[in-house]
């Protein structure tokens, strides 16, 4: 029997309707209202979907969205200046800084500049340490969408489940294995040195719930697929103009119980996990 579909939009949607009576509720108590703002260095047509995405959404939300954008020529420092002073402005609640930054830009030391307390994205060492206290009131976006989708199977009960997440990468891979963990969730993480090992199959197979974040299109094959896994995909690629996702999608469907699809997937609730931490950034200040 094929797979049932994890459907991302309508769970985002259903979660920006909360948000919205929130934020109402919120700003009829404190009489201002959450405020984004975003910090770009230069141009990346990468990052305009992204950007786009996020004013779209805050607007939608009655959250106040800005972008700030600077020349692709500025220093470490002069970004730094700019997050220091958006940090301290008692106005903004949530700030982003936009990736990719140019080359000549340190990312991870500029991370321990933003607010920990409007950190949405969650990038500060003190939010990613939070998580390996159960504590996280502010989660990484992908990592927390892809608990969102577990948890919106009503059936599943994560307590023991074998997991397998296959991509290490600081936004999604580390911190999902740490939330998994904090569930009691049997977690394996697979990553490049798993795939040049040759034994990416050996572990997949054995996950009751598979999780993929490589930007690797068909990495899974769709025969490892262990019969009733969950198979969450996170990957964007565009392959032949068309948006694909790291799992073989057909064949990987007839074996799952449960599987995203790509796009319409983990991409949709990002974004509200986004906002979602926006409102959560916007309480923390009060
Ligand atoms: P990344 O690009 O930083 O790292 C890739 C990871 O994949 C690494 O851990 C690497 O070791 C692993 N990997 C690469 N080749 C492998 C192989 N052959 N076998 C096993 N592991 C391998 O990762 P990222 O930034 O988390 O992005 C991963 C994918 O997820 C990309 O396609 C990205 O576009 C997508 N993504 C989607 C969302 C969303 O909202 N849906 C958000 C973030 C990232």
């Amino acid at each position: 029997m094929a797979a049932k579909l994890l459907d991302g939009k309508a769970l985002a949607l259903k979660i920006k309707e909360g948000l919205l009576a929130e934020i109402n509720s919120l700003r009829d108590k404190r009489k201002n209202s959450p405020r984004l703002v975003s910090v770009q260095v230069g141009e990346n047509p990468a990052s305009e979907v992204y950007l786009k995405s996020q004013r779209k959404n805050a607007e939608a939300l009655g959250i106040d969205y800005s972008l700030e954008k600077l020349d692709a020529k500025a220093s470490q420092d002069d970004l730094i200046k700019v997050i220091d002073k958006l940090s301290r402005k008692a106005s903004v609640s949530g700030l982003i800084v936009q990736m990719p930054l140019p080359q000549h830009i340190d990312a991870k030391a500029i991370s321990r500049y933003i607010s920990p307390l409007k950190d949405v994205e969650a990038v500060h060492p003190q939010n990613m340490g939070e998580i390996v206290f159960g504590r996280a009131g502010i989660c990484p976006c992908t990592a927390a969408a892809c608990m969102e989708l577990l948890n919106s199977i009503d059936s599943l009960d994560l307590y023991g489940k074998e997991a397998v997440v296959v991509g290490h990468s600081e936004i999604v891979g580390k911190p999902l294995a740490l939330l998994l963990l904090n569930k009691f969730v049997t977690t394996t993480v697979c990553h490049i040195a798993t795939g040049e090992r040759g034994t990416l199959p050996d572990f997949v197979k054995r996950a009751e719930i598979l999780i993929v974040a490589c930007g690797k299109p068909g990495l899974i094959k769709g025969d490892w697929i262990k019969e009733g896994a969950i198979v969450i995909d996170v990957g964007i690629n565009r392959v032949d103009g068309k948006i694909v996702g790291d799992v073989e999608f057909d064949r990987a469907q007839e074996k799952a119980s449960y599987i995203t699809p790509v796009p319409g997937g983990v991409g949709p609730l990002t974004v509200a996990m986004l906002m979602k931490n926006v409102v959560e950034a916007f309480k923390l200040q009060a």
